[in-house]
C-alpha cells in the first residue's frame, strides 16, 4: 500500500507542476485549475488573437491533466479509507501489475475492457 501511495503522490506532484506552467490553481476550489486567460486588453489585436489561439490549445490539455489529478486524489482518498485497489464496478481486487502501471485505476482490467 505504501508503494502505491508513494507512486500516487509523485504523480500528483508531476501533474501539479505541469498544470502550474499554464494554469493557476483556484484558491477557492479544491483541485480546480484555471488556464491563465490571455491579456486581451494589452498589446495589439494581432497579439491578442495569437494568445487566444494558444489558450484554446492549452484548454484541452489543462482539462485532461485536471481529470488525471482528480483520479489521483480520489485514489489517495481511497487509500485513507481503506478501499484502495478494489474495482468500483465488480468490487474485485485490481491486480498489482495494473496498479503499478496505473496507480489511480478505478476499474480492474476486465471492467475497463468491457
Ligand atoms: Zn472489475
Amino acid at each position: 500500500m505504501e508503494e502505491f501511495k508513494k507512486l500516487l503522490i509523485e504523480k500528483k506532484q508531476r501533474i501539479e507542476q505541469e498544470l502550474s506552467q499554464f494554469a493557476n490553481k483556484d484558491p477557492k476550489l479544491k483541485n480546480d485549475w484555471d488556464s491563465r486567460y490571455p491579456r486581451v486588453q494589452e498589446g495589439g489585436l494581432e497579439e491578442a488573437a495569437s494568445e487566444v489561439e494558444q489558450y484554446s490549445e492549452t484548454l484541452p490539455v489543462e482539462h485532461s491533466l485536471e481529470l488525471q489529478l482528480q483520479d489521483v486524489n480520489a485514489a489517495l482518498e481511497r487509500i485513507e479509507q481503506g478501499t484502495y485497489g478494489k474495482c468500483e464496478n465488480c468490487k474485485k481486487e485490481i491486480s498489482k501489475e495494473r496498479l503499478q502501471a496505473l496507480p489511480e485505476a478505478k476499474l480492474c482490467s476486465e471492467c475497463t475492457n468491457k
